[in-house]
């Protein structure tokens, strides 16, 4: 898992400049895109500062290098927000730094979690590994990482701490959190990742050197896919699209079946315009999965891509500047259906269901049925030319 870094090689560049020349330790926050690879990033460069190898770093075979692969490296830690199930029944400890005696404790269930999450990123470490309930860091993990960032590094190397999605740490844990980061330990790096950085307080921003990840080019996450999925047939253009070019946001879309989602939108919206009805009654029975978990995408977010694709059509864009650029036909003959005008309204009110499914407890099942109504108002009217 350390052998594949699918671009971003600028970066990498400077960041091994920076550990071989003595300038590694210090606190790193690592932005992009959700899926873009940051948590692979990180725990490569982890590995690498933390890597015994003179020449290459990481190298893979050092007993640092091993370990860290294990996830058993003493002076390499991991910390990610977990749900913490059952909290009444406190059993597991949950990190290794955890005090045993007087420290953190979770339930099995939080322990069996936290198992898969590495498990998962062993196997594929830009897999975006999502849970049941709502994660976060709790602070007495990170009160734990700062009793553990007191002693010397257990193996008289380099130590790293990983955090991922550190946006999701507890609330009223930033106090402790800003003395860690500020003045960690001479041999310490600390790597931070978030997808939402405008989340963080300022204060966490400033003590960080922070690096922005751009999504990889069409050859690498297409090579990506095909390790993972296979086909050499196979069309990932929507896929890879979709993904804004993130390959853990491209195997979370394919693993969600967004493909063939998008595609029940799309015969509804070509039922519609022949003026055919019958998808409101084959919805009973073949209703298809409209809110799909781990990339937080549904039906809605899928509608507002067509019709986007519908405006973009409509202003005089190609049909390869589209993300359903693998169905032109039917993209074409929808974009006949609106203007650029109706198509915007519409794209406003996809918003604003999508705002009211995230702000309020607006079921998706509600939510879904709405947007039906709205695909039989638009595309049943009156072809336009
Ligand atoms: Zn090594």
């Amino acid at each position: 898992m350390l052998q594949r870094i699918l671009g971003q090689e600028r970066i990498f560049e400077h960041l091994r400049s920076l550990i071989s020349e003595g300038r590694g330790a210090g606190s790193y926050l690592f932005t992009g895109m959700r899926g873009v690879g940051k948590w692979a990033y990180g725990f490569l460069f982890a590995a690498a500062f933390c890597c015994e190898d003179e020449r290459q770093k990481p190298c893979g075979r050092c007993r640092s290098c091993q370990a860290a692969q294990r996830f058993a490296h003493p002076d390499l830690q991991i910390l990610f927000p977990f749900p913490n199930l059952e909290a009444s029944k406190k059993k597991v400890t949950v990190f290794q730094f955890s005090d045993p005696v007087s420290g953190t404790k979770f339930s099995e269930a939080t322990g069996a979690e936290v198992n898969r999450f590495l498990q998962e990123k062993a196997e594929d470490p830009f897999r975006m590994v999502r849970f049941e309930g709502k994660p976060n860091i709790p602070v007495e993990v990170l009160r734990d990482l700062r009793k553990f960032l007191r002693f010397s590094p257990m193996w008289g190397g380099n130590r790293a701490v990983l955090i991922s999605d550190i946006e999701n740490m507890a609330h009223g844990s930033a106090d402790i959190f800003l003395k860690t980061i500020e003045e960690p330990p001479s041999n310490t790096a600390i790597i931070l990742t978030t997808s939402y950085p405008e989340k963080l307080p300022a204060t966490v921003l400033s003590r960080c050197r922070v690096f922005t990840f751009q999504s990889v080019d069409e050859q690498r996450i297409r090579e990506y896919l095909k390790l993972y999925f296979g086909g050499e047939k196979l069309d990932y253009r929507f896929i890879e699209r979709a993904s804004r070019f993130c390959p853990g946001m491209a195997r979370a879309l394919i693993e969600e079946n967004a493909s063939e989602l998008r595609d029940v939108l799309l015969g509804m919206m070509s039922a519609a315009a022949r003026g055919e009805y019958y998808f409101e009654r084959s919805l009973g029975k073949n209703e298809p999965d409209f809110n799909v978990g781990g990339a937080g995408l549904n039906a809605v977010t899928l509608m507002g891509w067509i019709i986007r694709d519908i405006i973009v059509m409509r202003s005089g864009g190609n049909v390869d500047d589209i993300i359903n650029c693998d169905r032109a036909e039917i993209m074409s003959g929808l974009a006949n259906r609106l203007s650029v005008e109706r198509a915007e309204r519409f794209l406003g009110e996809i918003n604003n269901i999508k705002l009211a499914c995230q702000l309020s407890n607006v079921m998706p099942i509600t939510a879904f049925r709405h947007l039906l109504t709205l695909i039989k108002r638009e595309f049943a009217k009156p072809s336009i030319s």
